[in-house]
């Protein structure tokens, strides 16, 4: 079995006619089916939205897809606020989750009218002398210790910088009602790219059971409940897949149990998925440019780790598809590498892989997630370009590569020149 890209040689070779590599490409009916499917395996709850977490592939032209499939946005920065409100999310489709957050990011997070997350308790007062509350805000939760599921840890929250203690939540409550604050969300996120479908059952029944305590002890109203992201996907073809509609049911399981009973039945379930949206529809598409024997052998790309930082980052599997030679066996051991002065430069270490030859086109899998939107400037490498591939099979370019200029822009060389 392979993993097969959404892209053939024929379309790549016609593509770099026009835009060279390396380049990210998005699968636009990829992205729309998949958001489809949540919504469906979510249909259950009336009040039921996604927000896509916008700092996992923070461009215009996707943003604007997932909005009109019905998606809203998570924004944490004041640059990724300005975003959303270009594409023309409104008030209730934004969600400000973020922490250490400076002032202007809370103006404008008001000023959109925006829900709030707050991530501690000090912020309220914080934000008071900043901007009014809106009639909803939002309380993001730290149960501590260790996150299991099936006896497993699966993280580890009491190392989290994020969010309250439940004594903290009580009291941060009991301070916005006295504000004048009437309904409140709460939210949690305990682990990342989870590949386990009772994550978010897990989570949710223990945030239903602390809406329902933080209710009955405080006669607060709770709108709504934010799952937030951590649903992975298969990086590796052999780990389990995610099935959303299992996950999608285990949350109604909770709900039913923990929510109904106690008359909770009209809160509404918002998620922050980011990679679960995003990365399976995003190729890293780079060009073998080098081949080097010495003691290994090396396959040098166009691309480096400022594409695509998970790798060097985190050690991080992502597949590799050469284009071309699909069918053929995996008979070559190779480093493959990109060209920044720091040895941790490889998209894969000892991968077995085709016969490679310069000129080949590589496609990098499952990179529409905190890929590009990772990419930095190291050794003054240039960030690549991103192209969405449009359910007609045209080609649009939704982001244009860094030229020279650009990385040069913010510095002024009047004084170099005379
Ligand atoms: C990063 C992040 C997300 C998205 O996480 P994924 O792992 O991409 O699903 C959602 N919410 C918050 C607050 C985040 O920081």
């Amino acid at each position: 079995m392979e993993k097969k890209p959404f892209v053939t040689k024929e379309k790549i070779e016609e593509i770099v006619k026009t835009y060279p590599t390396p380049f990210h490409i998005y699968d636009e009916k990829g992205i729309r089916e998949n958001a489809r499917r949540l919504k469906k395996a979510f249909a259950w709850n009336k009040g039921f939205k996604e927000y896509f977490a916008v700092k996992a592939t923070p461009n215009p032209y996707i943003l604007k897809i997932l909005k009109e499939e019905g998606c809203g946005v998570d924004c944490s920065s004041l640059t990724e606020l300005m975003l959303s409100d270009i594409v023309g999310f409104k008030k209730d489709e934004i969600m400000f989750s973020s922490n250490v957050t400076p002032k202007a990011d809370y103006e404008l997070a008001s000023k959109l009218d925006a829900y709030i997350n707050f991530d501690d308790i000090t912020h309220i007062d914080y934000y008071k002398n900043i901007a009014p509350f809106k009639e909803t805000m939002s309380l993001r939760y730290n149960p501590g210790g260790d996150f299991t599921l099936n006896n497993e840890i699966m993280d580890t929250p009491k190392d989290a910088k994020y969010g309250m203690t439940k004594p903290q939540m009580k009291e941060a409550i009991k301070k916005l009602m006295a504000y004048g604050v009437k309904h409140f969300g709460i939210h949690a996120f305990l682990a990342s790219n989870t590949k386990d479908n009772g994550y978010y059952p897990k989570l949710a029944s223990i945030l239903f059971k602390l809406a329902r305590e933080l209710k009955e002890e405080l006669s607060c109203d709770i709108a709504f409940i934010n799952l937030s992201g951590g649903v992975g996907v298969d990086y590796k073809l052999e780990e389990p897949k995610n099935d959303i509609d299992i996950i999608g049911e285990g949350v109604r399981k909770a709900y039913e149990e923990i929510l109904t009973p106690a008359g909770m039945d009209n809160v509404k379930i918002f998620t922050e998925l980011g990679r679960f949206m995003l990365a399976p529809y995003g190729h890293l598409v780079a060009k073998v440019i080098h081949e080097k024997h010495i003691w290994k052998e090396y396959i040098g790309l166009d691309a480096c780790a400022v594409n695509l930082m998970r790798p060097a980052m985190y050690g991080a599997y992502h597949h590799i598809t050469v284009l071309g030679k699909e069918g053929l066996p995996l008979d070559h051991m190779y480093d493959v590498t990109g060209g920044l002065c720091e040895n941790n430069d490889k998209f894969a270490i000892d991968r077995m892989l085709p016969k490679i030859d310069i000129g080949d086109y590589l496609v990098i899998h499952d990179t529409g997630a905190h890929g590009f939107a990772m990419g930095y400037n190291y050794n003054g490498k240039l960030k690549s370009a991103e192209l969405l591939l449009k359910e007609d099979g045209s080609v649009k370019l939704i982001r244009r590569a860094e030229t020279p200029s650009d990385y040069f822009a913010t510095l002024d060389f009047t004084e170099f020149k005379k």
